[in-house]
């Protein structure tokens, strides 16, 4: 059962881990991008935070919905419209009280979303490589975090297609996505919450 204060909690341990990880997500956009992937994450999270109580008293859908609008609005960036996509999809398609099988539907069909919105698709070195693998474990029965975080790891020899990174062509080769990490982050703060 998804109640208040697992909302809130749920939105502090999210917050903890893009405040926490900011300057690692930097570093990671600044080998491959222009270096603002932990700034963009930490200040749409603080936005998220300092709404907290507003956000966690509502039914899980219409706080995902108020998550998603202020990514959108704070983060900036190619992420903030991705990561808002993912959470305004995730309002559309989640139950107010959800079974792992509903969260598993419900990934798929915001990734449908992401993609739709970032014109891509696994394999381009972007958070869609740890957001698929997720989803295909939530079906499995696998750990997602552990599903995650190899997952992030597994982009580090991708050439990326989309995104700034694509701009360095085969030097975007040999390192970790910055939206990959962040998508494993998120995900390992959710299950740390939701116990498993
Ligand atoms: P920006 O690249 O505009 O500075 P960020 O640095 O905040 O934005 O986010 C970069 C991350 O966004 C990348 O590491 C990648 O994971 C993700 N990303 C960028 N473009 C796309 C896309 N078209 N589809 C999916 N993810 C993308
Ligand atoms: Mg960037
Ligand atoms: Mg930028």
């Amino acid at each position: 059962m998804i109640d208040e204060a697992k909302k809130r909690a749920l939105i502090e341990a999210m917050a903890a881990a893009m405040i926490g990880h900011a300057e690692e997500l930097t570093a990671l956009d600044q080998a491959i991008g222009d270096g603002d992937h932990g700034l963009n994450m930490k200040r749409g999270f603080e936005a998220v935070l300092a709404d907290n109580d507003v956000i966690a008293a509502k039914p899980l859908p219409d706080a995902l919905k108020a998550i998603g609008t202020t990514l959108v609005m704070k983060v900036g960036g190619a992420s903030g419209p991705l990561y808002g996509t993912l959470a305004l999809a995730l309002a559309k398609e989640l139950p107010a009280d959800p079974s792992r099988d509903d969260l598993a539907r419900a990934l798929r069909g915001a990734i449908a979303a992401v993609k739709a919105r970032g014109k891509s698709e696994s394999g381009q070195k972007t958070m869609l490589d740890v957001l698929e693998p997720v989803a295909a474990a939530l079906e499995s029965g696998a750990d997602p975090v552990a599903a995650a975080n190899g997952a992030a790891e597994a982009t580090i020899p991708l050439k990326a297609i989309r995104g700034r990174a694509a701009f360095l062509g085969d030097r975007s080769i040999g390192h970790m996505d910055p939206g990959a990490r962040s998508s494993a982050l998120l995900v390992a703060a959710i299950a740390g919450v939701l116990g498993g």
